[in-house]
C-alpha cells in the first residue's frame, strides 16, 4: 500500500486564494487588513521567516508592517512598540517572530499583544479559551494540521490520536484541537515510555519533536493519517521527524518535509489576520 501524499502547498494555495477574494471583497468595504511583523535580532531562518510572511501578506492583498530591531533591544523598548501596535487601528495582526534574544522575557511580550490581534494564537487568553472551548485565536501550526486532517478524513471523532511533542507552540494546542474534535489523544514527550507502542495505536499521528526521522516506519498503525511537523536541517537537505520513505508504505497519508505542514502555517497566519479585520469590523467571517 501506498500512502495518499497530503498536498500541503496545494491545499495551503486554495486557502490563500480563498482569503485573498474576501480580503478584496473586504477592500470595497475600504477595509484593507494589515499584519505587522517585530523581528529582534538578526537570526537568519528569523529573517526567511519574516520575509516570507511579509511576501504572503501582499499577495492576500493586505497591509504588511515589518519593524526590525537590533538584538539588543532593551526588553521595555520592545514592550512600546507591542502597545503601539495594540493601538495602531490599521494593523489587525501583530506577530513578534520567535526565538526572542535571551534577555527578553518572550511570556511578558506575548502577553502584551492584544488578545484579538494575537494571530499566532500564543496569547494566554487564547490558549484558555482554546482550551476551554471558546472562540479563540488558534495557533497557525496546529491549525493546518487540523484542516489537513479535516479535509483527508473528515469526522475526526473517536479517532485515537497521538501528539508526539508538548510544546506550547505546536503539541499542547494541537492536542486540545484534536480533543475539540472528540479524538481521543495521547501527548507522548521525551519521557514517553515505550514510544513505539504508543504510536501503533494510534489513528492519526502528529509528530513535532524536532529529530530527524526519529519515527520509523515500523512504528505506524497501517493506514494510519500521519502529519510530519519537523522541520529538521540536515546534509541531505529538509528532513520530518517520520522517516517518510518507510512509512509512506504502511500509512493511509502522509504529509511530506517540505511541501506538508510548513505552507499551511503561513496560510494559517493570513486567515487570522483577516478573521480578526472581520472581526474588528464586525463583518462576517466567510469560510
Ligand atoms: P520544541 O523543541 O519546543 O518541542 C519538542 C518536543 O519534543 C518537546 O515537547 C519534547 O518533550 C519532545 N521530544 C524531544 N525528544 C523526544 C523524544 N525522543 N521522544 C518524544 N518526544 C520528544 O519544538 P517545537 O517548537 O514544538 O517544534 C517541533 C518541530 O516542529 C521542529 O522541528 C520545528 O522546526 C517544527 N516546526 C514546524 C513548523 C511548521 O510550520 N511546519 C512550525 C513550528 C515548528
Amino acid at each position: 500500500m501506498s500512502a495518499t501524499i497530503l498536498n500541503g502547498k496545494a491545499f495551503a494555495g486554495r486557502l490563500l486564494e480563498r482569503v485573498t477574494e474576501h480580503v478584496a471583497g473586504l477592500k470595497t468595504e475600504g477595509i484593507v487588513p494589515g499584519l505587522a511583523v517585530v523581528l529582534v535580532g538578526e537570526d537568519p531562518p528569523s529573517q526567511i521567516y519574516v520575509r516570507n510572511k511579509g511576501i504572503a501578506t501582499k499577495e492576500a492583498g493586505m497591509n504588511s508592517y515589518e519593524f526590525r530591531m537590533p538584538a539588543d533591544t532593551p526588553e521595555a523598548d520592545l514592550l512600546a512598540k507591542v502597545k503601539e501596535l495594540n493601538k495602531d487601528p490599521a494593523v489587525n495582526g501583530i506577530l513578534v517572530q520567535l526565538p526572542l534574544p535571551g534577555h527578553i522575557d518572550d511570556k511578558k511580550v506575548i502577553n502584551t499583544i492584544a488578545p484579538e490581534k494575537d494571530v499566532d494564537g500564543f496569547h494566554i487568553l487564547n490558549v484558555g479559551r482554546l482550551a476551554t472551548g471558546q472562540r479563540a485565536m488558534v495557533s497557525c501550526t496546529p491549525l493546518g494540521c487540523l484542516l489537513l486532517l479535516r479535509d483527508h478524513l473528515g469526522d475526526l471523532s473517536g479517532k485515537d490520536a497521538v501528539v508526539i511533542g508538548r510544546s506550547n507552540i505546536v503539541g499542547k494546542p494541537m492536542a486540545q484541537l484534536l480533543l475539540g474534535e472528540s479524538c481521543t489523544v495521547t501527548i507522548a514527550h521525551s519521557r514517553t515510555k515505550d514510544l513505539a507502542e504508543v504510536v501503533r495505536r494510534a489513528d492519526i499521528v502528529v509528530a513535532a519533536v524536532g529529530r530527524p526521522q526519529m519515527v520509523p516506519g515500523d512504528w505506524i498503525k497501517p493506514g494510519a493519517t500521519v502529519i510530519d511537523v519537523g522541520i529538521n536541517r540536515t546534509e541531505t537537505g529538509l528532513v520530518g521527524d517520520v522517516d517518510f520513505a518507510a512509512a509512506k508504505d504502511v500509512a493511509g497519508a502522509i504529509t511530506p518535509v517540505p511541501g506538508g505542514v510548513g505552507p499551511m502555517t503561513i496560510a494559517c497566519l493570513i486567515r487570522n489576520t483577516y478573521i480578526s479585520a472581520c472581526r474588528r469590523e464586525g463583518v462576517s467571517v466567510a469560510s
